[in-house]
């Protein structure tokens, strides 16, 4: 081994061998390293700056690398206590690719994966549905069994904190959330999970499911928050009630309306409520309305509008985990309610399962259609394989997909304020990612056919069919 390696792989006392990684090394795009090579990585990686530490992390983890995948990972010890969120993707710190407590660790993994039945030797990751199905893999392959929908840090649907490393963009809140709901459905179905507890309830906004929602009490009247809360005083001598201020009178209290000053020996009033002013248009009132701001979308909703959401405590089933230790699962689920590429079916029944004929609820579908020619595709292999192109784009794009013939279409759900803009960040992005495939397969064709709308209200079936109608 020379120094200057930025990795190596060594065998430990038991046997197993160990990459061993020394600085950033993207593992996957280094083609003297394969899957068969090694049984579990350590990654001895100390750089002043963390994103780097991290980076190293990320591209040898058991989750993110396909070369790497489920097989046991460690840290230097030097790490530990920095690594934040990103602890949940390692196995524990060692100081020495021969550390025994690691050796021992490594040891149980393995034992793990041979009482499981657990098949490691899996195709790469190349759909949203993949990805979470090898989240929950992950999980079941180190024995974490139980899961829940708690708010977790950077995951404020909650859920796995497994769940805040698929590769979603930002801004995709929403579609995450429901997309988690969808699946967890999926799995009781399939007798995969079962509900264990029920922890809270909480409620989410009603359009776009966002958890930070900042509460308000305002004026019934003009709607402004501008108000002013204080006692009323009630004065037994001559029955009058009005407020506190009405009553100050030369720094004490005097009654507004009898003109004897209230008693503070022998008590001669009370205050049996409070009232409002409203210091912008001067209306008093006894309750004020409670409003609900969604900061993601600067809506503003009454708190009954509100949905709300049961936090549940979740546990996988003997059959579950035997279906996702030998990857059954993948036959088993719908990739139907799945953001990433899917089947044309899929693709037509997530537009049924998310076009809403409620006018009010402001999400519009777009869809765009592309025409692509690749040469490089054999048509006379397997139908079910995903197409060069689609493996090339990046893995979980921010789109539904699907292809037929040769059409790409490609799909996205955004607020109606958005439309324009998302529609030009798509072509953009899209037609990038597009010609970034010349390289790849030259003689590649692309043009952008056709953006169909769906708004809200629309009859999604006349949608669909002007879809189908217009690829020919
Ligand atoms: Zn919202
Ligand atoms: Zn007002
Ligand atoms: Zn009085």
């Amino acid at each position: 081994m020379q120094d200057n390696t930025k990795y190596y792989i060594t065998t430990n006392p038991s046997h197993r061998r160990i990459l061993v990684i020394r600085d950033v090394v993207d593992v996957d795009h280094t083609p003297d390293l394969s899957f068969e090579d090694f049984d579990a990585i350590f990654i001895n990686v100390i750089d002043s700056v963390m994103d780097r530490n991290k980076l190293a992390i990320r591209l040898a983890s058991p989750l993110h690398s396909e070369k790497c995948r489920f097989k046991p990972c460690f840290v230097t010890r030097r790490l530990t206590g920095w690594l934040g969120k990103f602890e949940v993707l390692i196995d524990g710190y060692a100081s020495t690719p021969e550390d025994s407590s690691m050796s021992r660790t490594i040891e149980e993994i393995y034992g793990n994966f041979h009482r499981l039945n657990f098949l490691l030797g899996t195709e790469p990751v190349a759909t949203h549905a993949e990805e979470v199905v090898r989240l929950c893999r992950y999980a079941i392959s180190r024995g974490h069994y139980t899961f829940s929908s708690e708010p977790a840090q950077g995951l404020s649907q909650g859920y796995m904190s497994l769940y805040y490393h698929t590769l979603w963009l930002p801004g995709q809140q929403a579609i995450q959330s429901q997309e988690r709901e969808y699946f967890h459905k999926q799995l009781l179905k399939l007798g995969y999970i079962r509900r264990t507890r029920f922890i809270e309830r909480m409620h989410v906004c009603p359009s776009c499911n966002n958890t930070h929602l900042l509460f308000f009490e305002s004026c019934p009247k003009c709607g402004s928050s501008d108000i002013h809360e204080e006692p009323v005083i009630h004065h037994f001598r001559c029955a009058n009630v009005s407020p506190e201020s009405t009553y100050e009178w030369d720094g004490e209290l005097r009654c507004p309306k009898c003109k004897h000053m209230l008693r503070h020996i022998g008590v001669d009033y009370d205050k049996p409520s409070s009232i409002y002013t409203c210091k912008q248009c001067d209306n008093t009132f006894m309750y004020p309305d409670m409003r609900v701001l969604c900061t993601e979308e600067q809506h503003v909703w009454r708190p009954d509008q509100l949905r709300p959401v049961d936090v549940e405590e979740y546990e996988f089933t003997p059959e579950g985990i035997r279906a996702f230790a030998n990857n059954d699962v993948t036959h088993t689920l719908s990739h139907v309610g799945f953001y990433g590429y899917s089947s044309m079916r899929d693709f037509m029944d997530y537009l049924r399962l998310h076009a809403n004929p409620d006018p009010d609820s402001g999400y519009v579908l777009i869809v765009s259609r592309f025409y692509v020619f690749d040469p490089a595709i054999d048509y006379l292999t397997d139908s079910d394989a995903l197409p060069p192109l689609v493996a090339s784009m990046r893995r979980f794009l921010n789109y539904k997909q699907a292809t037929w013939g040769n059409n790409y279409y490609f799909m996205r759900r955004v607020h109606e304020g958005e439309v324009a803009k998302a529609m030009g960040e798509m072509e953009y992005e899209i037609k990038a990612q597009l010609h970034d495939y010349n390289d790849v397969s030259p003689g590649f064709q692309h043009e952008l056919i056709e953006t169909y709308l769906y708004h809200p209200g629309d009859d999604v079936e006349q949608f669909i069919k002007r879809i189908e109608e217009e690829r020919n």
